[in-house]
């Protein structure tokens, strides 16, 4: 029987954090002067076992779970992370597998990657300049060795979308150089509304870039932009095509919020469930699931939890008060 919340929304996705340590510091997700030396990462002990991750996504897909979506922190410095693909990949062959990476680490691990059966890749990209790159991720890998590895995932036949934070005057001027470079790939680009998550970031109004505003911008270059219709409801991105064919998506959680049709659930890397992105507490199931708890109760007590869901932070956002948000990287982005 398919799980619904309190307003009617399915369970269909999980998100499954593996780690909450990144090999970037970008300034709007983990900045370093918050991540530095001192923060106190997970212990490993604390983190869960893939068999357990599998435990819990076999438990969910008689409720109607259909995509799972592996995301960190940087899912790729979790050790083996091929080896979690083959046992999902085991226990559903139809079960949609994502993965959303900074790629610095994709080249060396897409080939396991693929045998071990991945769907998909979002590889997130914020500019191909490399001041703009470097300064915005804070790290010294460089755009062009981000898209040698798109290149690489695509020459496998696996598909590639790129995702891109947009920040009003730190990289709105990158919109239309990425566009040309997906473009000339065929991959599909989604710009994001820089988001209120997590509470180091100091996020400010002031540097959001509304779908409307990156549109009228991208028009100026390369013509009107056509709506194409969404593949389910549940889709974050209103998508839109150029005259020549390229797909762009928007995600706008700022100025066009879309919780009436939210199907997400989130799964830290220490076994918490949350129920929204801007979540402030998630409900513990790493202590049932270290009890040996059957599927059956495992899903009895996701399903307990996904009832009771009233979760639309993005709709309410200016009702509500400044209380401490989880961190992106530690959700699960
Ligand atoms: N490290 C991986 C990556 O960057 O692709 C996966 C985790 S990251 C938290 C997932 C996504 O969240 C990335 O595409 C990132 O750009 C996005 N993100 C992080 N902080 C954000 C913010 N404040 N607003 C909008 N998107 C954000
Ligand atoms: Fe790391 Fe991804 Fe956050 Fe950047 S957005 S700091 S790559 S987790
Ligand atoms: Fe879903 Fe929460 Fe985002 Fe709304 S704010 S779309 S409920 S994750």
């Amino acid at each position: 029987m398919v799980l619904k919340d309190v307003f009617k929304r399915p369970l269909l996705d999980l998100r499954i954090s593996v780690t909450d340590r990144c090999n970037m510091r970008c300034r709007y997700c983990m900045p370093r002067e918050h991540f530095d030396k001192n923060h106190t990462y997970l212990p490993k002990s604390d983190i869960l076992s893939f068999e357990e991750i599998v435990h819990v996504v076999e438990s969910l897909l008689p409720s109607g779970l259909k995509k799972v979506r592996l995301t960190g922190g940087e899912p790729l410095i979790r050790k083996d992370l091929h080896k979690l693909i083959e046992q999902l990949r085991a226990v559903s062959p139809e079960l949609d597998i994502a993965l959303t990476t900074n790629a610095h680490l994709l080249s060396d691990s897409i080939e396991r990657l693929k045998k071990a059966g991945i769907s998909r890749i979002t590889v997130s990209l914020d500019a191909v300049d490399i001041d703009v790159y470097q300064s915005m991720g804070d790290t010294t890998s460089t755009p062009d060795s981000i898209l040698a590895s798109i290149d690489k995932t695509l020459g496998l036949g696996i598909p590639v979308k790129v995702n891109t934070v947009v920040q009003k005057g730190i990289n709105d001027q990158q919109l239309i150089p990425l566009i040309s470079q997906m473009t000339s790939r065929n991959v599909p680009i989604r710009f994001i509304e820089y988001m209120d998550v997590g509470g180091t970031n100091s996020w400010n109004l002031d540097h959001v870039m509304t779908g409307n505003e990156m549109r009228s911008l991208i028009e100026n270059e390369f013509g009107r932009l056509e709506p194409i219709e969404p593949n389910h409801p549940s889709d974050v991105a209103r998508k839109f095509c150029t005259e020549s064919g390229q797909v762009i998506g928007f995600i706008e959680s700022i100025s066009n919020p879309f919780c009436g049709d939210c199907s997400r659930a989130r799964l830290s890397a220490n076994g918490s469930i949350f129920t929204c992105l801007f979540a402030t507490k998630g409900f513990d199931i790493r202590g049932i699931l270290r009890m040996d708890a059957t599927k059956d109760e495992i899903s009895e007590a996701i399903s307990s939890i996904w009832i009771q869901r009233k979760d639309r932070y993005s709709e309410t956002r200016s009702e509500t008060t400044d209380s401490k948000r989880i961190e992106m990287s530690f959700i699960g982005g």
